[in-house]
């Protein structure tokens, strides 16, 4: 098969949701073009502003971080160290040699070392599946350690089957508050940076065959402490569909982010105010993170599930349903 762009080149790559095949100069150009559409229709940052990417080793935060410094951005690596035996290590380590290749800036921090928060030990501790304390984690120290560095972005590797399957599992359950809360860029508000995902219009298998072209080694194993999780369950779905209806996954979302999710957006005034221990934004006394440290710090008792549906939470990405295995796909209500 020829290259649906240039004609020439033999293609290696099919994107069928696009009717198109790209040989490997064409796929670059094509990747490019699609992180560079979705900065600008989304006005994700300027050219000036400096962006701190997420990185966790794997291939679309490596890819993101790639194509954002080819892009020509200032672009800072930030990796959190998530005490995962086996796995946080190595994945550390491909981003340090990513950041030394690049030359590249890197800031890292540990959860464990730092904060008494490793995951494998924190989910042990405490009724949360180990996904949910990460993704707690995750988005308090993305948006602190954004600010103590003086950035007011930060990037995150979300690609197109991420946000489909955690649409997927949002509509599943009418989880309004986040569906709310799913978009490309979530805006800069009080005590809170602008989080911004440039990789939302890309398949997952592109990404890897960008590091494949771009020679970049990421960590191929899935996070460990996933197995299970049910976004793996609606990713598997949703390709069954795109298997025998290409462009299925892309129109779901797609639709979604132009006719739905303005729909359930909540302009309701929450009051905010610092975190007792920490600072950071909160509408309790202490933050979710700070709440979390004392629980790990007590001695094990255990915890009931706290009362009613989830609020998405105003620090950014939404908690998706996906990641909260915990939840089973009965309700227990019903
Ligand atoms: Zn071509
Ligand atoms: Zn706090």
């Amino acid at each position: 098969m020829r290259c649906t762009k240039c004609r020439g080149q033999e293609a290696c790559l099919e994107v069928r949701r696009h009717n198109a095949a790209f040989c490997e100069a064409c796929f670059l150009e094509f990747f490019r073009d699609q992180v560079a559409r979705a900065i600008e229709r989304h006005k994700m940052f300027r050219r000036d502003e400096p962006v701190l990417v997420a990185v966790s080793g794997g291939k679309d935060s490596l890819a993101l971080w790639d194509v954002l410094l080819d892009l020509g951005y200032d672009a800072t690596g930030f990796y959190i160290g998530l005490g995962i035996p086996g796995y946080s290590e190595p994945s550390r380590e491909k981003c340090e040699a990513f950041a030394a290749q690049r030359g590249a800036r890197l800031i890292v921090t540990d959860l464990e070392s730092e904060y008494g928060l490793g995951i494998a030990a924190t989910a042990q501790r405490t009724m949360r599946t180990p996904c949910s304390a990460c993704g707690l984690s995750k988005r308090y120290l993305f948006n602190k350690v954004a600010q103590e560095h003086g950035f007011r972005v930060v990037a995150t590797g979300h690609n197109l089957d991420d946000e489909a399957a955690t649409l997927f599992g949002n509509v599943l359950r009418w989880q309004t508050g986040y569906l709310g809360r799913q978009a490309p860029v979530l805006a800069e508000e009080d005590g809170f940076i602008r989080k911004v995902k440039p990789l939302y219009r890309l398949a997952e298998r592109e990404m890897a065959a960008y590091c494949v072209l771009r020679g970049i080694d990421y960590i191929v194993d899935e996070c460990p402490m996933s197995k299970g999780a049910k976004s793996l369950l609606f990713k598997d779905v949703l390709n069954q569909l795109e298997a025998v209806s290409p462009g299925t996954k892309q129109s779901f979302l797609f639709g979604f982010l132009e006719k739905a999710q303005p729909l359930f957006e909540e302009h309701e005034e929450v009051e905010l105010r610092p975190c007792g221990q920490c600072g950071q934004p909160t509408t309790a006394e202490l933050c979710a993170f700070c709440r979390l440290r004392a629980e790990v710090a007590q001695p094990k008792r255990r915890r009931g599930r706290g009362g009613k549906a989830a609020r998405a939470p105003r620090d950014g990405t939404p908690e998706p349903a996906t990641a909260a295995s915990a939840l089973p796909l009965v309700s227990p209500e019903s």
